[in-house]
């Protein structure tokens, strides 16, 4: 990739990352079906496979494992969630769910086994939200800590101060539990409309996640995502720090100046509404 590859660089003034990808400039955008490099029959549109899942009978792929071709960071892999071409998170099957959290359990524990190494995946949904390739996938990039640090990530929690242990056992904003992983409204969200899902016990790094809890999370949280706007997924775990959670993020344009400037997420919504609109939605999924 030569001087192409991503860097990451501190802010001239601040000293907050930044990254330098200038060669995703190159990704193909919004190609359609017959082009799709996710599709099935396609995959040598792709770099080799790094991993993948089969649940289906005759053996063909449900959940595939890829390394991102135009990297944001060094380390940058695509998990295609479903061999369907769906853009939409929201449509996927239990099945295809499981085999997406199998691989990314996988891939946290190759990546995140590297003590000063910090991992992100996380899902754009919809064109709004970051997505060029309209065939649901979700990405995960890794990096060292050192030029990466994270607020997120670099707190060491304890069940009895930890927020995502209190936000999902707030019963005034709990959405819907199943198999061991709870939905609520984001008490504190990003932007409008934000939820919170994670294990009911507080558990810490995904390399330790039970594969079923994930999907559980991932399946009801992106279920549950406002429909009249696209939305972004995140995943957040350190090993042996906090609470593994995800937070959904609908992109209703809330980056304004005061956002940007002072780094602060700013919200109109009751939490509540949010709840019980994200109820309403689970019951018709
Ligand atoms: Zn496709
Ligand atoms: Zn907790």
């Amino acid at each position: 990739m030569g001087t192409d590859a991503p860097r990451i660089v501190p802010d001239v003034v601040s000293g907050e990352p930044r990254v330098l990808a200038t060669a995703r400039r190159a990704r193909p955008h919004r190609p359609a079906a017959g082009g799709c490099p996710f599709c099935p029959g396609n995959e040598e549109a792709t770099p080799p496979e790094v991993s993948r899942v089969a649940r289906s009978a005759d053996g063909r792929w449900t959940a595939r494992c890829i390394p991102n071709l135009y990297p944001l960071l060094p380390t940058h892999e695509l998990v295609v969630m479903t061999p369907r071409h769906v853009e939409s998170a929201r449509d996927l099957s239990d099945d295809e769910w499981l085999a997406t959290a199998q691989l990314l359990v996988e891939r946290y524990r190759e990546h995140e086994d590297h003590p000063d190494h910090v991992v992100s995946a996380f899902i754009n949904d919809g064109e709004r939200a970051g997505a060029s390739i309209p065939h649901a996938h979700l990405q995960l990039v890794a990096g060292p800590v050192t030029e990466l640090a994270s607020r997120w990530m670099l707190h060491a929690v304890d069940p009895g101060s930890c927020g995502v242990c209190h936000s999902l056992a707030a019963n005034d904003l709990r959405i819907a539990e199943r198999s061991g992983a709870v939905l609520c409204a984001h008490p504190t969200p990003i932007g409008n409309g934000g939820l919170l899902a994670g294990p009911a016990a507080h558990d810490s790094s995904l390399t330790r996640a039970d594969p079923e809890v994930l999907a559980a999370a991932l399946g009801m949280a992106c279920r549950a995502a406002p429909t009249d706007v696209d939305f972004n997924v995140l995943l957040r775990s350190r090993p042996d720090l906090g609470h593994w959670h995800l937070e959904v993020v609908p992109r209703r344009g809330y980056q304004a100046g005061a956002e940007l400037s002072l780094g602060i997420g700013v919200t109109l919504t009751d939490p509540a509404e949010v709840a019980a609109g994200a109820r309403e939605r689970l019951a018709h999924a």
